[in-house]
């Protein structure tokens, strides 16, 4: 018999989702726009305590939309977390700007303030700075944040992990002038795909939502004074993100007790490190991260291989960093380390990320450790 496949990150819907979207048939609401797209704006705007929101098609068209904002054009350098996946950075490329990238730091594996001040010494004057919560673990907003303030630089925060995660008590994506937020497939809440632009001005939700909608003109017939996006999210899609947001907290703490039985099993492998939380914050563990000490025979390659051939179980590696990609390889990086080494190129070589599915059962959960600890 077929052993049952145990996931990286699935979507986990609970019945309300189909609630949401019934109503949505029942009303011929199927079409973009709508009452779920307003109430799931609005109910987003309660959770997190952004100010406005506006629902599009993905977080990857959020990023989009908060670079149009700014005006992003040809030749424009905008600094961005380094340790990321490419979505944070390529709508920079759709404008024709020039990303910068930035290293990680060991503390939280997000944007580091050492790197971030060195690039301004040779870049005064970025457009727009881009800040990722990676795996759902808040950055040092506090440093970076003064950073961006003394330079007068916009921050967009891609929260796109970390929704439900706070820093010094307030939610991650609240912080910066721009926030972000998706809901892919394998997020810890989905709409099957979506994302979400927050900002406190009332005049930024609105801007988006009309450029998201073809930046159509009022007028009564088709009129356009500038380039327009088909990037709103769906009246159907929106139901579906309705009824997960009434289980975050639920998945939340699933994703932390996963954290913590993965933590506490590891405590004495000494060779393994779970990825770092924040102090001031508090994480939504959105995935479940692990290293392994320099210098081990053991490779990130041998786990995985040995979660998917003995508990048929998915894992992945840590996103490769921007700097070590081949499209972006003429772009400039700015290292953590004053002698030019990386954080965020340990982190790839040492690291994966573990099976973090909240459907994850005890026996899963064991077999999962037992295998890994097998192998230090
Ligand atoms: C998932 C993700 C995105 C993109 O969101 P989509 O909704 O898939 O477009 C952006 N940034 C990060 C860090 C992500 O993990």
């Amino acid at each position: 018999m077929d052993k049952k496949r145990i996931y990286l990150s699935s979507p986990t819907m609970h019945g309300e989702e189909q609630r949401y979207v019934q109503e949505a048939f029942d009303t011929n609401w199927v079409a973009p726009l709508g009452p779920n797209v307003n109430a799931f704006e609005k109910e987003m705007e309660e959770y997190t305590g952004c100010g406005h929101a506006a629902a599009l098609s993905s977080g990857t068209a959020a990023i989009h939309m908060a670079l149009r904002l700014l005006h992003v054009k040809q030749g424009d350098i905008v600094f961005v977390s380094d340790l990321t996946f490419s979505a944070s950075c390529n709508p920079i490329v759709y404008e024709n700007g020039t990303p910068v990238f930035i290293d990680a730091e060991p503390d939280t594996w997000n944007m580091s303030p050492q790197a971030l001040e060195r690039a301004y010494e040779k870049y005064p004057h970025p457009k727009a700075v881009i800040c990722v919560h990676l795996y759902g673990t808040p950055a040092k907003l506090d440093e970076i944040m003064e950073i961006c303030t003394a330079h007068g630089t916009p921050l967009i925060e891609d929260a796109a992990e970390s929704l439900g995660s706070t820093y010094q008590g307030r939610y991650t994506g609240t912080f910066g002038k721009y926030g972000i937020y998706s809901f892919n497939g394998n997020k810890i809440i989905t709409t099957s795909g979506g994302g979400m632009f927050v900002s406190a001005e009332e005049e930024a939700a609105k801007k988006v939502t009309f450029l998201a909608t073809q930046a159509r003109d009022p007028a009564r017939h088709y009129q356009h004074s500038q380039i327009g996006y088909n990037y709103r999210m769906s009246n159907v899609t929106a139901g579906i993100g309705r009824g997960q947001l009434l289980h975050l907290e639920e998945h939340k703490a699933k994703k932390k007790a996963i954290y913590e039985q993965y933590q506490a099993a590891f405590a004495d492998v000494p060779a393994i490190s779970m990825n770092p939380m924040n102090d001031k914050g508090d994480a939504n563990n959105w995935l479940s991260c692990m290293t392994i000490v320099k210098n081990s025979k053991i490779t990130p390659d041998m786990v995985m291989d040995a979660l998917q051939e003995k508990c048929n179980a998915e894992s992945r590696p840590i996103w490769k960093p921007m700097h070590m990609q081949p499209v972006f390889a003429a772009c400039d990086f700015f290292a953590h380390g004053e002698d030019g080494s990386s954080v965020g190129e340990e982190v790839f070589a040492r690291g994966l990320c573990l099976p973090s599915d909240i459907k994850n059962t005890d026996e899963d959960m064991e077999a999962i450790i037992r295998t890994v600890k097998e192998l230090f």
